[in-house]
């Protein structure tokens, strides 16, 4: 089975619709790699992450915004033969987004974003928010320079 480059925008926004997490690759002051698994939500081409107010995360990202985050679902073991270890895979469809971190700090774009995280869980997105929480949440978004989707077995 050969993987599949999909380039096609649908294909690709259903499989966003479709994962659970995305894991954010970034970079700290030492060149080394840092990933995270996040919720996130999306839009029109936009992916949207919150988090709590402090971390080792949010010292790296204001530091060097630049990420690269991957997300995949449909997972499925197959096999050609059961008792030949090689012959074992699995199906899948993934997809990569490379770009920078923005930090939203307007209360009304944080509110956007935020609605799109709700969509992706709960398919609404009329949500009430309290002012104290809008403000003590840090809310970004990633707009891609790149956007790659790959299938496997499908
Ligand atoms: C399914 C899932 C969804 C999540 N969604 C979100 C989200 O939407 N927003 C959000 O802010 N966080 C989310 N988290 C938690 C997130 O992955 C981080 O653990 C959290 O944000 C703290 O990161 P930090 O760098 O600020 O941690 P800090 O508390 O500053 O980290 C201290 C140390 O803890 C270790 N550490 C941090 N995170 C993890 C981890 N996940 N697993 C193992 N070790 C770790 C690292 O060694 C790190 O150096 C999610 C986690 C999971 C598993």
């Amino acid at each position: 089975m050969k993987a599949r480059v999909i380039t096609d925008k649908s294909l690709t926004e259903e499989i966003i619709k479709a994962c659970e997490v995305c894991f954010v690759g970034m970079v700290d002051e030492h060149g080394m790699p840092y990933t995270l698994p996040f919720n996130f939500g999306y839009a029109d081409g936009i992916l949207y992450l919150h988090s709590g107010p402090v971390g080792h995360k949010l010292n790296i990202l204001r530091n060097n915004p630049n990420v690269c985050i991957v997300m995949s679902t449909a997972h499925q073991m197959y096999h050609q033969s059961e008792l030949v270890a090689c012959s074992y895979g699995m199906k899948y469809k993934s997809v990569m987004m490379r770009g920078k971190v923005e930090f939203l700090e307007d209360l009304e774009d944080k509110v956007l974003a935020l609605s799109k995280v709700m969509q992706q869980y709960t398919k609404r997105e009329d949500y009430r928010y309290s002012q104290p929480a809008l403000k003590n949440v840090t809310v970004m978004r990633i707009v891609p320079t790149q956007t790659d989707c790959k299938y496997f077995g499908y």
